[in-house]
C-alpha cells in the first residue's frame, strides 16, 4: 500500500508508514478527519478572522485533541490543512490535482533533493476525499513559536513602495542570497540549500517561488532559512503562466539568457559563483539533477495525481532538465 506521507509502497498502520507517523504526526496514529470539505469551508469562514495563518488559499489550522483526532483550532494549530479548492479562479485548470501536486512536489524536495523541507502528507476527509496536510515548522515541540519573516519583510519590499507586483518583480534571487549571507550565521550550507531550491523550482515548473515563499526564522537563537514550503508545478494549473521562476535570477540578464530566452546551465553556474559555492558543490548538484529523473518518475507514478497530470509532470520535468537546466551553448 502507498503511504500517504512518503508515497512509498510500505507496510502501513492506517494510511501511513511508521516513519511518517513519527515525522509528520509525532508518533500518533491519526484517523481520517471527522469532517468533510463542505464542513471545512463552513468552519473556515467561521474561524477565518480569528485564525493566525494568513494567505489567500483555503487553509485551516489543525491540532490533535485528546482522542488523537485532528480538529480545527483558532490558536496553536501545529498543522495546516488545504483541500482541493471548491471555487478556484477561472484561469486555474486541473484543480482536482492541486493537492496531490503540492504533496508530490514537497516529497521531491525532501526525499530526492535532500532540501530542508516542511513535513507533508495527504489526509482523508470523512468522505475519503484527500486533502494536503503540512506540519508547521514555526513551533517548537514545547509549543514555543519561533519569530519568522518572509523575504518581503527581510528585504523591506511592500506594495506601497514597490507596486502590485512586488512579490515577484522587486528583487532577485541574488538579493535573497545576499540577505542570507548577511543574516544567517551558517550561511555557507544555507546558500547551497537555497540554490538547490532555485534549481528544484525550475525543474518542477514552479513559477510561484516569489519573495513570500522564502522565509527566515529564529530557531536556537540564530536566524536560518525555514524549511521549504508552498511548492508545486504551477504550470499544470496555469498553462499560460508567463513566469518560469518566481523571481529573476539577476539584476541584469546574462548574454546567454539574452540569446536563448531562458535560464540554462550557464545561468545556474554563474549564480553558484555569485553565491561563492565551490565548483565541486555545484558539480555535485548537477549530478544529483542528472540522476533525479528516474526517482522523480517513480514518485510521480506512486502519487495521487490523475494519469494525465502524471504524464504532464514527467514530461515537463524532462524538458526542464534536458532542454533548459542542462542546456549548454557556446555563445
Ligand atoms: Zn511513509
Amino acid at each position: 500500500m502507498i503511504c500517504l506521507g512518503c508515497l512509498q509502497d510500505k507496510k502501513l498502520l492506517g494510511d501511513y508508514c511508521k516513519k511518517c507517523m513519527v515525522d509528520l504526526f509525532d508518533g500518533k496514529t491519526p484517523k481520517a478527519l471527522n469532517f468533510d470539505k463542505t464542513q471545512f469551508y463552513r468552519m473556515r469562514s467561521e474561524l477565518a478572522e480569528r485564525m493566525s495563518i494568513s494567505g489567500v488559499q483555503d487553509k485551516l489550522s489543525l491540532a490533535f485533541n485528546d482522542r488523537n483526532e485532528l480538529v480545527p483550532v483558532v490558536k496553536n494549530g501545529h498543522y495546516i490543512l488545504k483541500p482541493i479548492p471548491m471555487n478556484p479562479q477561472n484561469a486555474v485548470q486541473n484543480v482536482e490535482d492541486m493537492v496531490a501536486n503540492e504533496h508530490l512536489s514537497m516529497r521531491i524536495s525532501k526525499d530526492i533533493f535532500g532540501i530542508h523541507t516542511a513535513e507533508s502528507g495527504l489526509i482523508k476527509f470523512s468522505d475519503g476525499e484527500l486533502a494536503y496536510i503540512t506540519k508547521r515548522f514555526d513551533y517548537a515541540p514545547s509549543g514555543e513559536k519561533y519569530d519568522q519573516e518572509d523575504f518581503t519583510s527581510v528585504l523591506d519590499v511592500t506594495s506601497a513602495k514597490n507596486g502590485d507586483d512586488y512579490k515577484y518583480a522587486a528583487k532577485t534571487y541574488i538579493d535573497c542570497a545576499k540577505a542570507i549571507r548577511t543574516f544567517v550565521p551558517t550561511y555557507i550550507p544555507t546558500l547551497e540549500d537555497f540554490f538547490k531550491r532555485v534549481v528544484l523550482n525550475y525543474l518542477i515548473c514552479n513559477g510561484d517561488a516569489h519573495l513570500k515563499n522564502f522565509s527566515l526564522y529564529r530557531k536556537s537563537d540564530a536566524l536560518n532559512l525555514t524549511p521549504n514550503y508552498d511548492i508545486m508545478n504551477t504550470r499544470l494549473h496555469l498553462p499560460k503562466e508567463s513566469l518560469d521562476t518566481g523571481l529573476s535570477f539577476f539584476e541584469e540578464s546574462t548574454k546567454v539568457f539574452d540569446a536563448v530566452g531562458f535560464y540554462s546551465y550557464y545561468d545556474f553556474k554563474y549564480m553558484s559563483q555569485l553565491l561563492n559555492m565551490k565548483e565541486s558543490r555545484f558539480t555535485k548538484i548537477v549530478k544529483l539533477c542528472q540522476e533525479s529523473e528516474k526517482k522523480v518518475n517513480d514518485l510521480v507514478e506512486n502519487s495521487f495525481l490523475s494519469n494525465d497530470a502524471k504524464e504532464f509532470y514527467k514530461k515537463s520535468y524532462h524538458e526542464r532538465l534536458y532542454k533548459r537546466f542542462l542546456y549548454v551553448t557556446t555563445i
